[in-house]
């Protein structure tokens, strides 16, 4: 019998608590079925593209959480291996009220035990508040308290409908149900989606990705693979929080039901159960936007250990021709920023940089941050702007080291975060576009007049490439040639449930 993964726990409700949940999930895993090496023949460059996969399903064809029988007591420790795999996005935390509806009949569910009080009616308003330790509810004539509180539709097809945090409380339609529970670390209510992965995935990739034809559905499939490993490798990764994963750029886009793309929706039904993994692990399957031509070293990015599948490659053929990436609206760009302009803006983000990287596992990466000119001098006031100099790239042509000279001393910034220093005037986008630029600096005696960084790519650059794998899919590459170009090494695989599911 399929099963679900227990609701938050409120024992494990402190900070940096791991629950039981999260112990018997973060293990390897996955039984793996099928694989895929992704071979030389399906190196890019071949001609073998559209490759097709043909791998058994795993799983059986899996049933929204919502179709199970309730639970009436705690489950066991020991589980089946088989079942869907249900994922908890946090929506969001320190929500003081919120109101919640189905499109049709749901079930109030109520603590761990998920004891069922009553059914509410669909587009019947359930009001949630925060009281003390629990959650108040009231809906229709009947009220109460509880540690967690669950709507849970009837039927699959019905939706929730909660307020969408990354979007002003507009109303954001969900499969699955609804978990509200007291924020863990602090005051309100903490909202969180339990949603099986591939209806989860519905939600996430046309918002990663975009919406594109047909002749580019392997792309699509690639970028569905990369998320739903993203997705299984990040499982607990949030625990302390009570949840798996944001339902933002923190982790992946998710929007919900509210507005699915029959392309995307296709390129998952593809893949479904498809991940790539590395020395019996999932990998971690970053991906961004535009590469500019050449993809990043993950540790020359973040303070994370070297992985064969994440090493800089030109985002191109292996023999020859045009950078996949090319046409891309970014792969180009410009920012500029008068020396009043950067000061100003300096004086905001180069104390955020100090701070940010004071935590010591980023600072012994990083290297100090800030050299003062005079003992004393406080990083946390530059003053007037006085040099800014790329120091030192990347193997992959990316900032490594820039010095931002002050009155106040030198600031030295590493790695991508270099995005949150420089950014642009307008305010958009909110950061830099990428790491991956020179500058262009006029001064007027011993201050900066005038500072324009021209750069390529955006984003990151680990991992695959969004608009150079949309490329390569109207090239004819199929979703395996594409994948092993991005994640050089790593293994396709198709994963049944483990324990704890
Ligand atoms: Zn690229």
């Amino acid at each position: 019998m399929p099963r679900r993964r227990a609701v938050p726990s409120v024992q494990a409700s402190r900070p940096g608590a791991t629950s039981a949940v999260s112990r018997r999930i973060l293990p390897p895993l996955f039984f793996l079925f099928m694989t895929i090496i992704l071979g030389a023949s399906a190196m890019v460059g071949g001609c073998g593209g559209r490759k097709k996969i043909d791998m058994p399903m795993a799983t059986e064809p899996t049933q929204p959480a919502v179709s199970q029988p309730l639970p009436t007591a705690a489950e066991p420790s020991t589980r089946p291996a088989a079942g869907p795999l249900l994922v908890r996005v946090g929506l969001s935390t320190g929500v003081a009220d919120l109101q919640l509806t189905a499109t049709g009949d749901a079930f109030l569910l109520l603590d761990q035990m998920r004891r069922r009080e009553t059914r509410v009616s669909g587009g019947a308003t359930l009001a949630l508040t925060r009281r003390g330790d629990g959650v108040a509810w009231r809906t229709g004539g009947q009220s109460g308290t509880a540690e967690v509180v669950v709507l849970q539709p009837v039927d699959p097809a019905y939706r929730v409908i909660a307020p969408d945090a990354e979007r002003s409380g507009q109303p954001l339609a969900l499969r699955g149900e609804v978990v509200v529970f007291p924020n863990r670390n602090g005051r309100g209510l903490t909202v969180v989606n339990v949603v099986e992965l591939e209806a989860y995935l519905r939600g996430v990739v046309p918002w990663e990705i975009g919406r594109h034809g047909r002749d580019a559905v392997a792309a699509l499939a690639a970028q569905a693979v990369a998320a739903r490993t993203y997705t299984v490798s990040h499982l607990g990764a949030r625990e302390a929080l009570g949840f798996d994963l944001w339902a933002g750029i923190r982790d992946q886009v998710y929007r919900g039901a509210a507005d699915e793309d029959p392309v995307c929706n296709d390129a998952i039904a593809g893949t479904a159960g498809q991940v790539l993994i590395h020395a019996g692990e999932p990998i971690t399957a970053y991906y961004s936007s535009t590469c500019g031509g050449i993809t990043s070293q993950i540790e020359e990015v973040w303070p994370r250990r070297p992985e064969l599948y994440l090493v800089s490659h030109p985002d191109r053929p292996t023999d020859g021709g045009e950078v996949f990436c090319a046409g891309a609206k970014y792969f180009h760009w410009q920012e500029s920023w008068s020396g009043k302009q950067l000061e100003s803006i300096l004086a905001r983000t180069l104390p955020q940089y100090v701070k940010y990287m004071s935590n010591s596992e980023r600072a012994t990466w990083a290297g100090p941050a800030f050299s003062p000119h005079q003992r004393g001098d406080d990083p946390g006031r530059p003053g007037p702007l006085k040099g800014i100099a790329v120091v030192r790239l990347t193997r992959s042509g990316r900032v490594a080291q820039l010095d931002i000279t002050t009155a106040a001393g030198i600031y030295h910034l590493r790695g991508d975060r270099v995005r949150w220093v420089l950014v642009p005037a307008s305010g958009k986008p909110a950061i830099l576009r990428s790491a991956r630029f020179e500058l262009t600096v006029e001064m007027a005696g011993d201050r900066v007049r005038r500072v324009t960084a021209h750069g390529g790519g955006y984003g990151h650059g680990v991992g695959l490439c969004q608009v150079g794998a949309l490329q390569m899919a109207r090239s004819g590459y199929g979703v395996e040639a594409i994948l092993s170009h991005y994640y050089p090494g790593a293994t396709l695989t198709s994963f049944t449930a483990g324990e704890g599911r």
